[in-house]
């Protein structure tokens, strides 16, 4: 996000932000304040009318909600990068053309030229005006030159540029859909590609299939080695599903301690062999506390699976496999539930 909002206008923000801020239960700092300054500024519809609804209901924001709409609203790949880059290739292109455009006038002064050059060579007797007429050639060719050598400066600038703006949408995109602590699909990456799953589906065909994984008690493994250790064992669950899955299957942490894994072409019987293997290979690792060689009770997890059916919604389908992940919690955790099972 950009601003370029006066100091006055800024100013006026601020007063207007500080009031509103300070009646929340998040504290103080920049990320409650963008909050608040995109709130007041009234540029941002969405983020304003979500903060509305909360204080209709008499709601505070506190630092989760904070974040929350600062992540949603402000730090995402936004219409404004996209602006931004629309208009930076826009640019590109013109300074692109203007040049090409002035090397085409050059070239055709330099054909006319030539043309009459070469009537005066054929009209002239042999030896006459043959010394002037070089010189004219030769300053012209230079003029030519030049303007050639321009164009390909243009070219050169304007191709690094591209690259750049390229690396930049790149980078901003990747880190807009992959979660921090893993390196997996964030819960907006894994919704894109489901999406763009669903949407490329030909009727008829198997799959897709969904495996939600959550790790059972992991509140346990909080309360007993705290939540750095927590987060080591979330680091650990998502590399085993990273290593048991293949090419075009999609793993993504999909909220706190829970994953899911979009395996496209699979039907359910495939699904749950890809599950059973999963957890098996958790209930064997062993984690070490960074402090100490002393291994930890082993980490288990529990799974839920279902098989697209054709037609349905993308929040229908996540809803089926989220209840056979239930039912194997319900059942007594460690183990895969196939939708339809339970
Ligand atoms: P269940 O077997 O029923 O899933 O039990 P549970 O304790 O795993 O279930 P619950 O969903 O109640 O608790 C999940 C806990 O995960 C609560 C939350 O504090 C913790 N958690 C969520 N995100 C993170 C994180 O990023 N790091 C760490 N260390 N803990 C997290
Ligand atoms: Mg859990
Ligand atoms: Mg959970």
């Amino acid at each position: 996000m950009e601003y370029s909002d006066s100091v006055e206008k800024s100013a006026e923000y601020l007063r207007l932000a500080l009031p509103l801020m300070s009646r929340q239960a998040a504290a103080l700092h920049p990320v409650s304040y963008a909050v608040w300054y995109e709130y007041v500024a009234g540029r941002n519809a969405a983020l304003k009318a979500q903060i509305d609804d909360v204080m209709r209901g008499g709601g505070v924001l506190d630092e989760r909600a904070t974040l929350e709409l600062f992540r949603k609203h402000i730090a995402e790949l936004d219409h404004e990068l996209a602006q931004r880059v629309r208009e930076g290739f826009q640019k590109v292109m013109a300074d692109m053309s203007h040049s090409a455009t002035q090397a085409g006038d050059h070239a055709h002064q330099f054909g006319g030229v030539l043309d009459q050059l070469s009537e005066g060579l054929a009209e002239a007797a042999p030896g006459v005006g043959l010394g002037e007429g070089i010189d004219t050639l030769r300053e012209h060719t230079r003029t030519m030159q030049g303007a050639v050598a321009t164009l390909k400066g243009r070219l050169d600038d304007s191709r690094r540029e591209i690259e750049q703006l390229r690396q930049e949408v790149a980078k901003a995109r990747e880190d807009a859909l992959a979660d921090v602590l893993t390196g997996l699909a964030n819960r907006r990456g894994f919704d894109l590609a489901l999406g763009a799953r669903l949407a490329g589906r030909e009727p008829g065909e198997a799959g897709p299939s969904l495996l939600i994984v959550d790790i059972d008690h992991f509140k346990r493994v909080n309360d007993s080695y705290g939540h750095l250790f927590g987060d080591k064992v979330i680091r650990a669950v998502a590399q085993i599903l990273k290593d048991n899955v293949k090419g075009k299957d999609t793993a993504a942490r999909y909220g706190g301690e829970e994953f899911v894994i979009l395996l496209p072409d699979t039907p359910l019987d495939g699904a749950r062999f890809v599950a059973e293997k999963i957890r098996a290979t958790v209930e064997k690792c062993r984690i070490k506390r960074a402090d100490s060689q002393e291994t930890v009770a082993t980490v288990t997890i529990s799974l839920g699976a279902a098989c697209y059916r054709g037609g349905e919604s993308a929040s229908d389908f996540v809803a089926r496999a989220d209840k056979a992940l239930y039912t194997s919690k319900n059942r007594g955790r460690n183990r895969v539930t196939l939708d339809g099972s339970s």
